[in-house]
């Protein structure tokens, strides 16, 4: 078992990428919490882990708001001892052109992705820099940390904005041992993608099969969507480390759609 005995928050953890990570930590023998808005969520994950043999618990957290951000954390403390990895996921997709973006929407973007990100981050490095055994750090980036889509303006400012946030916290925590790495997958199913593939038909005019085939997995070297397990791969690779030889660095995996 790869993380026997650790301790991990995964923010959004109730649906998606977050879920398959929370899932594959505790398979690997972490105690997981799952931070999520939805706590309903939250605890049907957790709950599915329990039926597995394993220590989880759902906790209410909306990663925008610093005072659950910092109960939430606390909360784990409380329950599980302490805090190794942090897994930075909470996400949502809002898809307009620039021209036409309402800055309401622009700023719940950046607020979901970038404050949130900062938020967890500082109450984890709080709480590992106590500890003083080191910890994991992990952005859920995305391709768009790296390339550019039409009608995603805040989506690729924000995921661009955590590859700068984990150099930051990779140079600060690497005396503490504190690892800061992110992830930027492809396209993966879930219902943050299913959401988009109607709205970008619309939006650009062309049919659904067509955003998948033309758009989505244009680029890919197969055609393939990125699996959440895929994604929570790259999860336990970045979780499981044992030294600071693996920090600041953004890995992509999205079936060769960008290539470093
Ligand atoms: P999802 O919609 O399946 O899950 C997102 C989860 O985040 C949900 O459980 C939701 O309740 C939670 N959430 C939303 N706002 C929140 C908030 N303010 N506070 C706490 N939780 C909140 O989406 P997903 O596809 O699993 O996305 C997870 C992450 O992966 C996101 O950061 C997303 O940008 C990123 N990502 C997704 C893809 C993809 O193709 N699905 C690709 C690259 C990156």
């Amino acid at each position: 078992m790869l993380l026997k005995d650790k301790i991990a928050v995964v923010t959004g953890a109730a649906s998606g990428i977050g879920k398959e990570i929370a899932i594959t930590y505790a398979r690997e023998g972490a105690k997981v919490v799952i931070a999520d808005l939805n706590l309903e969520g939250a605890n049907a994950t957790a709950a599915e882990i329990e039926k597995t043999g394993a220590q989880a618990i759902g906790v209410a957290m909306d990663v925008t708001s610093e005072a659950e951000v910092e109960t939430g954390m606390a909360k784990a403390v409380a329950t599980f001892g302490g805090i190794d990895v942090l897994v930075s996921n909470a996400g949502i997709q809002i898809v307009a052109p620039v021209d036409e973006f309402e800055f309401t929407k622009w700023k719940l973007m950046l607020a979901i992705h970038l404050d949130g990100a900062f938020l967890a981050t500082r109450a984890a490095l709080r709480q590992m820099y106590k500890q003083g055994r080191g910890g994991s750090i992990i952005y859920m980036g995305s391709v768009h940390s790296k390339e550019a889509s039409v009608l995603k303006a805040p989506y690729v400012t924000a995921k661009h904005g955590l590859i700068g946030l984990a150099k930051v916290v990779a140079k600060e925590g690497a005396k503490h041992g504190v690892r800061a790495n992110v992830i930027c997958p492809g396209f993966v199913r879930t219902p943050l993608v299913d959401k988009q593939i109607p709205e970008q038909a619309k939006a650009l005019g062309i049919s659904e099969e067509d955003v998948i085939r033309k758009v989505m997995l244009k680029d890919t070297v197969d055609g393939e969507f990125t699996t959440v397990q895929d994604v929570a791969a790259a999860a336990l690779l970045f979780a499981s480390f044992g030294s600071n030889a693996l920090t600041g660095q953004s890995l992509v995996v999205s079936h060769g759609w960008f290539m470093q």
